[in-house]
């Protein structure tokens, strides 16, 4: 294509705005910040809005001449909060919370205030060896052994992704990012292994990887909701027999539904055995690894070819920050080190510089060390870790009451803050009218605003399923949700 004359220059006004804007809104921006945080628990947890209600209060296309910041900031006000969920409230229990801390939101700030691209140590050096220093420093906290290889991503689901996907590539003899999977008669179909009560993220992986869904295995769990080891190494076998390929087992340490810890000493020892890669999914669960206490949680990951934690669920830092670790950095690195010629550095092959674009599908990468570095510091080991057995805590103590209680009862063994519970009226002995008393129970609770609370299933049975992880989130706030619950209960009828 030819290019076309331009016209001449215009005098609209070019560049960025004065920084002296930023200094004035700014300012004001953060005492919002800090206006918000401190008035974040007279605010409905879940907005009334309709679906398109936002849609169509904004103008539909962009205007062309520039606007005000001052009105764009009146409009966060008037068209978006209206419209917020709020995440950072104490009274979300729904899902997991991802709060965000202080030292965690100015980390976001000075991050978009540097917009540095951490994809290569030359692109930014302090970027890239902070994220060194700040997974590292994870790595103590959670009780793992060094040398332990660190990156962060965006999100678990990412995370295992690229875990599967370096395990994919460690199949031997099997080249796949090389030749790939169709039309390959010379390679069986490959399986790899999860619990029944393993995230989504796990099928979703082998979506991309080209084993399809099908090539994700689903075994059974125990009373407790734990991955069966035997039944494990009984499919392998099976399938090792029926001409699949077996090359990875997921355990979950904190599944999502009910926080149940896989046995993976056990599940080691099998893909030890099968020469199978090891992932562990600790994106919630691995937090908790952070209190002394609590740190059986990772039990057996030591031997775990990789592993996910996700700080942006219990470490409170902003979305979006997700560690990945490996003792098979080379692994992870031929999965996905691709350098064309515009890329190539002075640097490449310095054993002591990292280039973090090798390990995964993303070439730009954000600077998110900076938040957790922060947050960290700000915390201390101590000061997360009390943090987390405080919740712990709270949360058993809320399994407690549930357990005390006639016409409640437990749904699963508590585990780590998570509690799956159900209303069960002496009166009510049908399961799908206790399904639906206990959907009408979340919507009515929901419905009145303090809290967010959300849903599960447990071995089929519908269970309200309440996550105490907010940073915010403190035992007074348990016993509140847990006195609402109980009053909309009492006034929520069976259905006939
Ligand atoms: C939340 C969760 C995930 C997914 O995390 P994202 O970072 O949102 O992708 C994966 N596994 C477990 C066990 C989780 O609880």
């Amino acid at each position: 294509m030819a290019l076309p004359d331009l016209p001449p220059r215009s005098d609209t006004q070019l560049g960025d705005l004065d920084p002296e804007e930023l200094r004035r809104h700014g300012h004001a921006a953060v005492d919002w910040i800090a206006d918000y945080l401190a008035g974040i628990e007279s605010r409905r947890v879940l907005p009334e809005v309709a679906p398109g209600a936002l849609i169509a209060q904004v103008p539909s296309s962009p205007p062309s001449q520039p606007e005000a910041l001052e009105r764009i900031l009146a409009d966060v006000d008037a068209l978006v909060m209206p419209g917020i969920t709020h995440w950072q409230s104490p009274g979300f229990f729904a899902y997991f919370a991802s709060t965000a801390s202080v030292p965690g939101i100015l980390g976001e700030m000075l991050t978009a205030a540097l917009s540095v691209n951490a994809m290569l140590w030359r692109t930014s050096p302090a970027a890239t060896e902070l994220e060194q220093v700040a997974v590292d420093w994870l790595r103590q906290m959670l009780g793992l052994p060094a040398p332990l290889f660190g990156v962060i991503n965006d999100t678990a689901s990412s995370s295992t992704l690229y875990a599967l996907a370096a395990a994919r590539e460690s199949i031997p003899g099997a080249h796949i990012r090389r030749d790939g999977l169709s039309g390959r008669a010379d390679l069986a179909r490959l399986r790899y292994y999860a619990s029944e009560e393993a995230h989504s993220s796990v099928e979703k992986a082998g979506i991309v990887l080209g084993t399809g869904t099908q090539g994700l295995r689903r075994i059974a769990v125990d009373d407790a909701l734990r991955m069966d080891s035997e039944a494990l190494a009984e499919a392998i076998r099976e399938d090792r027999a029926n001409g699949w390929l077996p090359f990875a087992v997921v355990a979950t340490a904190g599944t999502t539904s009910t926080a149940s810890v896989d046995p993976v000493p056990a599940i080691a020892a099998i893909s030890e055995r099968e020469g199978l890669w090891l992932h562990v999914d600790a994106a919630y669960g691995g937090a908790a690894a952070t209190v002394p206490e609590l740190r059986a949680v990772l039990d057996g990951c030591e031997r775990a070819d990789s592993l996910v934690v996700n700080p942006h669920k219990w470490l409170f830092t902003p979305m979006d920050c997700s560690v990945l670790y490996t003792r098979r950095q080379a692994g992870l690195r031929n999965a996905f080190s691709l350098v064309p010629d515009y890329l190539t550095t002075a640097t490449d092959g310095e054993p002591s510089v990292t280039n973090l674009m090798d390990y995964g599908t993303s070439l730009g990468r954000r600077f998110r060390a900076l938040k957790l570095w922060m947050v960290l510091r700000a915390f201390g080991t101590e000061g997360i870790a009390a943090r987390i057995r405080e919740h712990v805590r709270v949360a058993r103590q809320l399994a407690s009451s549930v357990e005390a209680t006639p016409g409640w009862e437990l749904l699963a063994p508590a585990s780590l803050s998570v509690v799956c519970m159900r209303a069960h009226p002496s009166s009510v002995d049908d399961e799908a009218a206790l399904d639906d008393l206990n959907a009408r129970i979340i919507d009515a609770v929901n419905a009145r605003g303090r809290f967010f609370i959300s849903h599960t299933k447990v071995r089929g049975r519908y269970a309200i399923r309440v996550a105490v992880n907010g940073v915010r989130t403190e035992e007074r706030h348990v016993r509140a949700l847990w006195e609402e619950m109980r009053g909309v209960a009492d006034s929520t009828a069976p259905a006939p």
